[in-house]
């Protein structure tokens, strides 16, 4: 049902665009649009800053990055200090 419901909706596009109604370029432009969005959406995501658990204030982008430098794994280090104390 939901397949044929799909075909449906590729034939009737197809025949919107054959009309004249849908230009392919119209559509790309939309894709492109879209893409754009959703690019710049999350380079202000991975910009945003944040503090840390062990103190320091980084950019969501570089979180990755963080958990690998020396602070970060000092911090995890003394974490794991405190615990067994
Ligand atoms: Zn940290």
């Amino acid at each position: 049902m939901c397949v044929g419901g799909k075909l449906e909706h590729e034939k009737m596009k197809r025949h919107q665009r054959f009309l004249g109604n849908i230009s392919i370029e119209d559509e790309e432009k939309e894709k492109t649009k879209k893409k754009e969005e959703a690019y710049r959406r999350r380079l202000e995501k991975q910009k945003e800053k944040y503090t840390c658990e062990c103190g320091s204030v980084l950019r969501k982008g570089d979180k990755a990055t963080h958990k690998k430098c020396r602070k970060y794994q000092g911090y995890l280090n003394q974490q794991m200090t405190n615990k067994e104390e």
